[in-house]
């Protein structure tokens, strides 16, 4: 039989469900990879994310060349064109069945419908495998057979369902000696015929960010992705006591291996359970810990996938949709620029721009200062992070701003606003973390860092944090009537 991959958010050869299962069902085969600029623009993804996968593909397509195992490429602009082009090359291509993860955001799955259907019209299977996340979405329930909405008793329900040890990583299928003729291109209706070359641009991206192989700063690829697995282990005993901490390296920067697919969340859980003895809870505190955190990777996954609405900007709570956000574009602008004169939140800013990354309790922070103390919609800074994040992920990053902005389930009650300036005492004593990022406070002294003097070229806090916090929670507490 000849099997066709279909690669899309698992840029790797290491434990690829669909990968695996194709190398074991067809004797000759081959790979795909289907670029949709136009959509993942509609979708927000931006410049770091798209170059940082593009990157990873062309890291994949040369280690697939080495097996023998071509990889193709096209591009298209839109999902709602793929149908149409997959049923065109599995007909030149003699493909018998097709290989893919699934993937669970509401067009993803819609296209991946539109996909089955069409394929089938010519006979050919499409097989969608469990693989972005530890367990399929949907298949942990309440009693009464209803998707979870609160995070403790979704995770005590995973630990106790599926908190074994059942997540041996798969291996990368083999070098193929004869793997039948594949042309080295082949013309498709549309603009771009598929070739067996990943571009250096996209239509509307530049990929401009890649310098000297790296993603700001961010090495590509499956290799890079173990390595610092293998890093992080190293130190995962010490991730509960250290991990709040900006200014210290103790979290595992994995999140965009994650989601491009560099490496999967099974052998994260693998790695994390071999060191505490296969166990979940318990065993050492730090490990339990992290797999704490690839467990709300996981309920947040599963909740998008329960409830379509968070893929349609709708907020969990409906009554927030009522919320008098204040629509100030110059306030969100100081935001987006590091500019608001509040150290710990300019540093974080700072550090997404310059490293598409920000470390978990500063996303809580920028969240909290956008949407409570400057009063604007949460939407903003979801499009904003989806903008500039190398790791952003619509599930993770929806669920993390609903939390922050009290819309969500499960979510920070709106009463409890964060202080910065004591999340910035509290989470970077000595400043460190913000002298790095932001060089105009380099100079200020001891715990002035916090909420300096006035200090030249660096502007003066765009707002009193007392009296927003009372705004915020007035406008809140009026939602309820
Ligand atoms: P570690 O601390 O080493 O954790 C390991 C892995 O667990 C992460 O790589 C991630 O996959 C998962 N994880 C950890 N914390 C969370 C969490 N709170 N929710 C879901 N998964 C988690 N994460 C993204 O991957 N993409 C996003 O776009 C994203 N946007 C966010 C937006 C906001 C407002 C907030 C508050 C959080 C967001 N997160 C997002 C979650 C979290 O901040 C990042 O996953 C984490 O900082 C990544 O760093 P790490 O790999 O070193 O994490």
């Amino acid at each position: 039989a000849r099997g066709l991959v279909w690669l899309r958010s698992d840029l790797r050869l290491h434990d690829n469900t669909a990968l695996h299962r194709a190398a074991k069902g067809c004797r000759e085969l081959a790979a795909i990879f289907i670029a949709c600029p136009k959509t993942w623009r509609d979708h927000e993804e931006g410049e770091p994310l798209v170059s940082f996968r593009m990157a990873c593909l062309r890291e994949l397509q040369e280690e697939m060349g080495k097996r023998n195992i071509p990889l193709y490429f096209l591009e298209l602009g839109e999902f709602s064109q793929v149908p149409a082009a997959l049923r065109q090359i599995a007909e030149k291509l003699s493909i018998d069945a097709v290989y893919a993860n699934a993937e669970y955001p509401l067009d993803e799955q819609r296209r991946d419908r539109a996909v089955r259907e069409s394929l089938r019209e010519i006979d050919v299977p499409v097989e969608y495998a469990t693989d972005r996340t530890l367990v399929p979405p949907g298949s942990i329930r309440t009693g009464s057979g209803e998707a979870y909405k609160v995070f403790t008793p979704f995770k005590r329900a995973f630990i106790s369902q599926y908190g074994g040890d059942s997540y041996q990583p798969l291996p990368a299928p083999h070098s193929r000696k004869d793997n039948g003729d594949w042309p080295a291109w082949i013309e498709v209706q549309g603009p771009n015929n598929l070739v067996q070359t990943v571009p250096d641009s996209l239509a509307g991206y530049e990929l401009s960010a890649e310098r000297g192989g790296t993603v700001l700063g961010w090495q590509p690829g499956e290799r890079a992705a173990a390595r610092r697995l293998d890093e992080f282990s190293e130190i995962i005993d010490g991730y509960e006591d250290e991990r709040d901490f900006p200014a210290i390296d103790a979290t595992s920067r994995l999140s965009p291996y994650l989601n491009s697919g560099a490496i999967s969340v099974r052998q994260c859980a693998h790695m994390a359970l071999e060191h505490n003895n296969d166990r979940w809870s318990g065993g050492s505190d730090g490990i339990a810990c992290w797999l704490g955190e690839l467990i709300w990777r996981e309920f947040y996954t599963h909740l998008m996938d329960a409830y379509p609405r968070l893929c349609m900007h709708k907020p969990f709570k409906p009554e927030t949709e009522r919320v008098p956000w204040s629509g100030d574009e110059l306030a969100f602008r100081r935001w987006t620029l590091g500019k608001t004169g509040v150290p710990i939140v300019d540093a974080a800013m700072r550090q997404l721009e310059q490293t598409g990354w920000m470390h978990n309790r500063l996303r809580m922070v920028v969240a909290s200062f956008l949407t409570k103390n400057l009063l604007i919609d949460w939407r903003w800074g979801e499009r904003h992070f989806m903008n500039n994040l190398v790791d952003a992920d619509f599930a993770s990053n929806n669920g993390g701003w609903q939390w922050a902005a009290s819309t969500g389930t499960d979510a920070v009650p709106y009463f409890r606003v964060f202080n910065p300036y004591s999340q910035s005492k509290k989470f970077d004593p000595r400043g460190d973390f913000i002298r790095r990022f932001v060089p105009e406070l380099r100079g200020v002294r001891g715990d002035d860092i916090h909420c300096p003097p006035d200090t030249p070229d660096y502007p003066r806090p765009i707002c009193d944090v007392k009296e927003t916090r009372k705004r915020a929670i007035e406008a809140f507490a009026q939602l309820k009537g």
